[in-house]
């Protein structure tokens, strides 16, 4: 459709060389086994503690360590679940964030911690001496389920991965994977990417394929709906490529990746859905105005028992954190929806990314040989 009206669409030998180059990259990037080994040691050194700590706990990994999706030395998420409703009800993930921080500072295998209370996700960090990097998060079901999706489109087409790890390592280098800093975090890439395959009919919509004919079912998650369609090895049942999708290189998937995000997609007005198969508009979600809200996790401040007038320095510790909430770069959560994935974006960081997506659209564009290299070129 718009393919034939791209002047700068390279030629099927071009693609090749690039498809040669990224699925060569895909392997550099392959976690070891004995990689995948010190993770899980860590998981369960992890579990004795958060056990020792609160009793019966679960901990889970989620992220990249359970979606597939993992480069070599990519750090572990986890999160901690209290199998006792009465202890998860008490514990608030502030105070989970204090008791699990304190108690990991007292043993000297780990190492930098960082007790993140503010974050609107809580969570501690650290480094284990083994050379792993960590985050630690408290009963976040919702990021086991968007990890499970994401593992779930990764089994659909094996190209899933090679387009994803380019894309990792692409946004690592060129310093544009750190939502603390404006940019976006590697599972607003993700999602990006699942956005731009469904597109191109590689990857079906699976949060609306249901087995047999029915409808839609309604499994509740923390008050949104978790449903997608997990059976991957039955997908064919219900869901075909087209020839043109299945045929489709990494190296075209990826030029047309960053051709979308450079040329196409309309900032001002668009949101990415994948959970339903395309594009929304801002307006339809009221996405429309930025807005700043006080903390969840903090309550409210304590007025002053008497009425004797605050020092500034009282005033500074009484203010609740304020979460900014923008809509420049509109990426809806699958399940989350109303949560907008690129909302730590700004004008600027925008600017910035969307420099980026030309720039690699042009590498892509000019010749294959060597242009996966050039796009991971380390900026600064
Ligand atoms: P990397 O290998 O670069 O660490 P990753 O796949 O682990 O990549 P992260 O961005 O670290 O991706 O995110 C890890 C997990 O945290 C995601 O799979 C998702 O479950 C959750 N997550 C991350 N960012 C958000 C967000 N803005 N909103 C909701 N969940 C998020
Ligand atoms: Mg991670």
């Amino acid at each position: 459709s718009d393919r034939k009206y791209d002047p700068y669409r390279p030629s099927s030998h071009v693609f090749d060389l690039i498809t040669r180059d990224a699925k060569i990259l895909c392997q550099e990037l392959d976690p070891m086994p004995e990689e995948e080994t010190r993770k899980l040691a860590l998981l369960q050194r992890l579990s004795d503690i958060a056990n020792e700590v609160f009793g019966q706990a679960e901990v889970l990994p989620f992220g990249s360590s359970g979606n597939g999706l993992a480069l070599a030395n990519a750090d572990m998420d986890v999160c901690v679940f209290l199998n006792s409703q009465q202890m998860a009800e008490e514990v608030s993930p502030v105070e989970f964030v204090e008791r699990i921080g304190d108690r990991l500072e007292k043993d000297n295998e780990f190492e930098n911690i960082l007790q993140l209370k503010r974050a609107r996700v809580p969570i501690v960090k650290l480094n284990h001496i083994n050379g792993i990097a960590c985050d630690i998060g408290y009963q976040n079901d919702l990021a086991i389920w968007n990890t499970r999706l994401l593992r779930a489109y990764c089994r659909v087409d094996t190209r899933v991965r090679d387009v994803v790890v380019v894309i990792k390592k692409w946004a690592k280098c060129r310093k544009i994977n750190n939502p603390y800093t404006g940019s976006l975090s590697s599972y607003a890439y993700v999602l990006l990417v699942i956005h731009v395959l469904q597109r191109q009919g590689v990857l079906p919509n699976l949060q609306t394929i249901v087995s047999g004919n029915g409808k839609i079912p309604y499994w509740d998650c923390q008050g949104f709906n978790r449903y997608f369609f997990e059976d991957i090895p039955n997908l064919a049942r219900y869901w075909q490529q087209t020839p043109e999708a299945a045929t489709q290189t990494v190296g075209e998937l990826l030029y047309e990746f960053f051709r979308y995000f450079a040329s196409e997609f309309r900032y001002a007005s668009h949101v990415v859905s994948i959970r339903s198969g395309g594009l929304l508009t801002k307006e339809s979600k009221e996405w429309t105005k930025d807005f700043t809200q006080p903390h969840p996790q903090h309550p409210q401040p304590q007025a002053p028992a008497d009425d004797a007038p605050q020092s500034e320095e009282q005033m500074q510790a009484d203010t609740r954190p304020i979460v900014k909430n923008r809509y420049l770069f509109c990426i809806e959560d699958p399940f989350e929806l109303n949560h907008n994935i690129g909302r730590p974006v700004d004008r600027y960081s925008l600017f910035t990314i969307r420099g980026e997506f030309m720039r690699a659209a042009k590498i892509l564009s000019k010749n294959g040989d060597g242009a996966i290299t050039r796009l991971c070129y380390e900026r600064e």
